[in-house]
């Protein structure tokens, strides 16, 4: 048997293949499930067309075998298969997918609509040498009456050689590399961990992933103890959830997905099941929590939505799928046409992710919206738990998402215990006001207290009180809500009073002027400035600021880092 050598640059390449396109070792398993999945798609649709070739639904599936003492991992499908020249072909040749040229010969047949074929770069299949040392591809092409084995241990080259195997169908064994003192490779060993792998990766893949499981049951024979039971196990979920149609969806499928998924305990406030077809086309699943996670509040926290392509899972958190005023957003997306980098760790270019993220953004502000409107009690709910993320929003980005948000946000206010939004507020305004009021402070009872609420209260003016820090910066950027100025009623001039009042308010500070000179003396630097004011009621004295930044805006500013 002779041994073909890859040429000088091919070796260059497959070491970069192996050693530095992938960022975690563990994809290999993802990478060789596709190629099963693929090779048993592939059969599937030969069945529809060609009558010689039988598929029956229900037999086609994806084998893992462990052998701890051997160090081997084993996968195996029963698909299309490759035959010796295939093998070369595919398996000799770096960047070669077959699985492309099948998906860009069929995509025109109706019969394609079915299946989903995930390979595209023709590189996949080489990172199982970042674990492996050696790899044999066993692999009987459907119809032939000879199987050949493909051997390599990586950039030396490969061996191909006729072999023995029964049916149709490719078996890939691995044998993994010795540890060392950075990398366990011993893990992928063990059954918890490959089930891990699988449900992280290949949950959506859909034909099942059988693998010999062992538990640990009560011994029937013997009370208190155990014996232990191995029992083939179908590891993945295959259906995902999101391609189903929404109304053959029960509520609780969607939360227990959710609580499942998201490690979660209670049922999510919000789901959000969206089909988009148009510039992209995906399907988004997405969830409002109805409590903040345990970490929302902490550095650590990562916002993002899963992205799949095609079922196989590419990114566990995509941040750019989601605004940060949507933080606390969770769920995935899948898209068949995303523009994967070849390790298919990442996308090569954000354009598509870019318009994803657009509609998702636009999704969640409608759905919100909904809610707002049709169950005003949930809505609340949800505004304690993330409203200030929203506000936060309004004021990010000078206020650039303002217009989705800004009927999103909702203030206590003078007018009842309640939540307001602004629309409301403006709704209730008197036809002699044009701008609205607000005041800042620690609660609405501290609020409500103000000196300087008297007299707006008097004149029949509702006030928003400000309790978050982020309120007020919010309002600054939006300038305005319906043609309508903000105003605060500790700070600005609220020119509440008549022309006469004006005067005579003039007039009392002109008589009282050393008085209220010899005041400001006392005070000194404490203040700029003493005036006799109208806007205090029963109050004797209150404090105000001047300029743009209010009292409670200057206290958020100094606690600031920076
Ligand atoms: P890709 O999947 O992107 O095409 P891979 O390196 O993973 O690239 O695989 C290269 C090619 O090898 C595939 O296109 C396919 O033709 C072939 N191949 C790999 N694994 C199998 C398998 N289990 N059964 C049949 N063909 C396979
Ligand atoms: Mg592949």
């Amino acid at each position: 048997m002779r041994k073909k050598q890859f040429k000088a640059e091919s070796k260059k390449l497959l070491d970069m293949m192996i050693n530095s396109i992938y960022t975690h070792k563990e994809i290999f398993l993802r990478e060789l499930i596709s190629n099963a999945s693929d090779a048993t798609d592939k059969l599937y649709f030969k069945s529809l067309t060609d009558d010689s070739i039988k598929a029956d639904k229900d037999s086609l599936k994806i084998r893992i075998d462990l052998d701890k003492e051997n160090r081997t991992i084993k996968v195996s499908d029963n698909g299309i298969g490759m035959s010796a020249e295939e093998l070369e072909n595919n398996l000799g040749t770096i960047a070669k997918s077959d699985s492309l040229d099948f998906k860009k010969e069929n995509a025109d047949d109706d019969n394609a609509k079915d299946i989903e074929v995930i390979g595209q770069f023709g590189v996949g299949f080489y990172s199982a040498f970042m674990v492996a040392d050696k790899i044999e591809v066993v692999s009987k092409a459907v119809g032939a009456d000879v199987a050949n084995k493909w051997s390599s241990t990586g950039v030396d080259g490969y061996t191909v050689e006729e072999c023995e195997k029964d049916s149709n169908g490719t078996v890939i064994t691995l044998y993994l590399k010795e540890d060392t003192e950075n990398e366990n490779y011993s893990q992928y060993l063990e059954q918890y961990k490959i089930q891990e792998l699988v449900k992280k990766y290949s949950d959506y893949i859909r034909y099942p992933i059988v693998m010999e499981m062992s538990k640990e049951v009560p011994d029937p024979e013997k009370e208190g103890e155990y014996i232990t039971e191995v029992n083939d196990e179908v590891l993945n979920s295959q259906i995902p959830l999101w391609r189903k149609n929404k109304n053959e969806i029960k509520p609780e499928e969607y939360n227990d997905f959710y609580k499942q998924k998201f490690y979660d305990y209670a049922d999510p406030t919000l789901v959000i099941h969206s089909k988009v077809e148009g510039q992209a086309t995906f399907d988004a699943l997405m969830y409002i929590p109805s409590v903040a996670p345990m970490d929302f509040y902490s550095k650590n926290y990562e916002k993002g939505l899963q992205l799949y392509s095609n079922g196989v899972l590419i990114m566990d958190k995509c941040s750019d799928l989601l605004p940060d005023y949507f933080s606390f957003v969770k769920g995935l997306v899948d898209s068949a046409d995303l523009n994967l980098n070849i390790s298919r760790e990442t996308l090569q270019q954000d354009h598509q992710v870019r318009i994803i993220a657009k509609a998702i953004d636009k999704k969640i502000k409608s759905e919100l919206a909904k809610m707002l409107k049709n169950d005003r009690e949930k809505y609340e709910g949800f505004f304690k738990t993330f409203g200030t993320n929203l506000k936060w929003g309004v004021y990010a980005d000078y206020g650039m998402h303002k217009d989705g948000l800004k009927d999103l946000i909702m203030f206590k206010s003078s007018n009842g215990d309640g939540y307001t939004t602004l629309k409301e507020y403006v709704e209730r305004m008197a036809d002699s006001q044009d701008t609205i009021y607000y005041a800042c402070g620690d609660s609405a009872e501290k609020i409500a207290l103000l000196p300087q609420c008297e007299g707006v209260k008097a004149k029949g003016y509702e006030i928003l009180y400000f309790t978050d820090e982020v309120d007020e910066f919010a309002i600054q950027m939006l300038m305005d809500y319906d043609g309508k100025k903000f105003a605060n009623i500790c700070k600005d001039d609220l020119d509440l009073s008549t022309d006469a009042e004006k005067e005579a308010l003039s007039k009392k500070n002109e008589d009282a002027k050393e008085l209220l000179e010899k005041m400001k003396n006392i005070l000194g630097d404490e203040v700029s400035s003493v005036k006799l004011t109208d806007k205090l009621g029963s109050h004797a004295v209150c404090l105000s600021a001047e300029g743009y930044v209010s009292l409670e805006m200057a206290k958020v500013l100094s606690q600031m880092p920076g």
